[in-house]
Parts: C-alpha cells; structure tokens; sequence
C-alpha cells in the first residue's frame, strides 16, 4: 500500500492529503524504515551535499506578553537557557560571524526574540554582509514591517525565517497567547512578494495531529518562495509552563522530516541540533534532511544555548557524522 504511494513520488507525481496521511499513520518499524529511505534517495538523487548553518543569538529581551508557553529562549523563562537578558551589540555578531566564516560552515542565522520591529535583524544583516561571504538567514518571528523586509533586501539577506510553527490555530493560541497565527501568515506572504528566499517550519509533538501537520506541509504551497522548511520537534524546557509536556519522540521527528522530503523534492529541509539532540544528528540525514542547523565551531566566541532545548551540535562532531554517512559537507570554501 505505501510503496504505490513512495513510487508515485519517486516518479515526481504530487501526493494528495489522503496520501500523506495514510504514510503518517504507518506505525511498523520496517514501513517506517521503507518511508525513511523513500526520503533519503530522493534527497541523495539531488546532491549528496549536506550544507551547516551556524547561529548567532542576537538578543533574549522579547516583548511579547504573555511569554510563549515554551520559550525557554526570552530573558527569565527558564534556568536552563539564558535567562539573563541580553542583546548583543555589532562587534559581538561580527567576531561570532568571522569565527563561523573561519570554521568554513557557509551560513549563518541570526535570530532573536521581538520587540524592534526587525532593526535587530537589519543590522545583523548589515554585519554580516559587509563583513563575511557567509550566506544568511534570519529570523526574528513576525517582528517584521516593510521597511525592515527591504532593508534585509537591500543587505541581500538570503533568507528570511518565520514559522508558523503549526496551522491548528488552537492550539497556536493555547501556546502562543501574546502572537497570532495570522501575523505570521502575513510576514510569510510580504516576505513571499519581496521573493525573498521564505523559510518557515513546523514545532511538532506539540499536541497537533497527523492531520495538522498534513495541513501545514501543504498551507506552505501558498507561499511562492518558499525555500526552506525547518522540521523542529518539541522538547520541554525547565521552569516553563510546558516542563511537563512530554518531549516529541524521535520517531515523529524522523518521520516527519521524511515525509515532508517525500512531499517536496527540491526544498532545502532543516533540523536544528538542540531540538532533535546533537546524538541523533544522523537520524535526521537518514530520514533526508539536507541542512544541519545551530552547529557551531570551536572557539565560537560567546556563550550558546540552544533554541528549543540547551544543548547543540559542535562542528568537528557533526562532520564525523556526516561523513560516515558516506555524505558530504558543503564547505564554504570548495578547498576546506
Ligand atoms: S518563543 Fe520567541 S516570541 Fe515567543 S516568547 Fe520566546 S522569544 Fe518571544
């Protein structure tokens, strides 16, 4: 049954919901397996090149009230991520870029929590394009107007980042009570009519079905340059008010990320370090994500904690990994 829908895709004909869904509620570990490697060959038949994204955070001080239930990121959220406030001035993003530029990893994202209106992502753009060859995204939620979307543009920012994070706009509300599902919406089209680069991803395990996020892959369609999708699965911060929600299982995140590889071929599909665990970086490439996010090199100068849990990837382990995956890294520089 599902190998009629895996090579529907492999002949690159589109799948409807009804197909989806059904590859969601496969349960066997041998399907999951079959599904898992359907993802994986269609990602390795467009380039066996894994690209990294490194990651400056530019500030924890976020003005949205009530705090998201499970921001551990926002200044006092929780002791296990910053806490302390901060918001880094353009010679702390500049040394954090050159030492990413250094490392060879091509990209860097520069996000933070809102309340500027985007100026805190325009002059990280500005940093960083006047200053490195690093490619850059950036993402400071709906924290955007049209004067900083053109800014960004202006900078040649390559992507812009805004996740709906998922499209049950009820358990959005429930979770995110100081922001609206259709802010989001609305950055995600003004970023599409800019045609820039849009990346905008799912938070999974969060309480939303199979059929949500079947919803969400396809609600993405509408938004015309959409470039990128990052698959982010939930892990309990402490001292929020979701310490207690169950973490999302890796099996729903593999799954996800390989269904959402089965749905779009040519997408650049991103797992985040901390929110899969730096340990199960490989799970993730097994399953065809071709963008390894939050990975950052030795002698990165500040402090990191990742967003959605603490811990994150370091750049020599993650390359191992990759490599004894038979995969390759896509360097900055060809020569690295
Ligand atoms: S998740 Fe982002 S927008 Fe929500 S409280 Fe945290 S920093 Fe602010």
């Amino acid at each position: 049954m599902i190998e009629k829908i895996l090579n529907k895709s492999l002949e690159g004909k589109n799948l409807q919901k009804e197909e989806l869904l059904k590859l969601f509620n496969v349960t066997s570990p041998e399907e999951i397996q079959i599904i898992m490697d359907t993802a994986a060959t269609i990602r390795d038949q467009k380039s066996k090149k894994i690209k990294l994204t490194s990651t400056v955070h530019l500030t924890n001080v976020c003005q949205v009230t009530p705090k998201c239930k499970y921001c551990g990121f926002a200044a006092r959220t929780s002791s296990e991520g910053y806490y302390h406030p901060f918001y880094k001035q353009e010679d702390e993003i500049l040394k954090a870029a050159l030492s990413v530029e250094d490392s060879g990893i091509p990209r860097i994202s520069c996000s933070g929590a809102h309340g500027y209106h985007g100026q805190q992502a325009v002059t990280a753009a500005k940093v960083v394009k006047e200053n490195t060859s690093l490619e850059l995204l950036v993402n400071v939620g709906s924290d955007l107007n049209t004067e900083s979307l053109n800014e960004l543009s202006h900078y040649e920012t390559d992507t812009v980042c805004c996740n709906l994070e998922t499209v049950n706009e009820s358990i959005f509300n429930e979770l995110k009570p100081g922001e609206k599902l259709k802010d989001r919406i609305k950055i995600c089209e003004m970023v599409s009519e800019l045609d820039l680069e849009l990346s905008s991803g799912l938070l999974i395990g969060l309480g939303e079905s199979y059929e949500d996020r079947v919803n969400h892959l396809f609600f993405l369609k509408k938004f015309s340059s959409l470039g990128e999708i990052p698959i982010m699965g939930f892990n309990p911060y402490q001292d929020t008010p979701m310490a207690s929600h169950p973490p999302c299982s890796l099996e729903e995140q593999m799954k996800t990320i390989a269904i959402t590889r089965i749905m779009y071929h040519d997408i650049r599909i991103t797992v985040p370090t901390p929110t899969i665990g730096p340990e199960n970086v490989k799970y993730s490439l097994m399953a065809g994500a071709d963008n390894l996010a939050t990975v950052i090199p030795d002698h990165y100068p500040s402090h990191v904690k990742g967003v959605g849990s603490p811990a994150y990837g370091n750049l020599k382990e993650v390359v191992k990994v990759v490599e004894s995956m038979g995969l390759k890294i896509e360097y900055r520089n060809a020569s690295k």
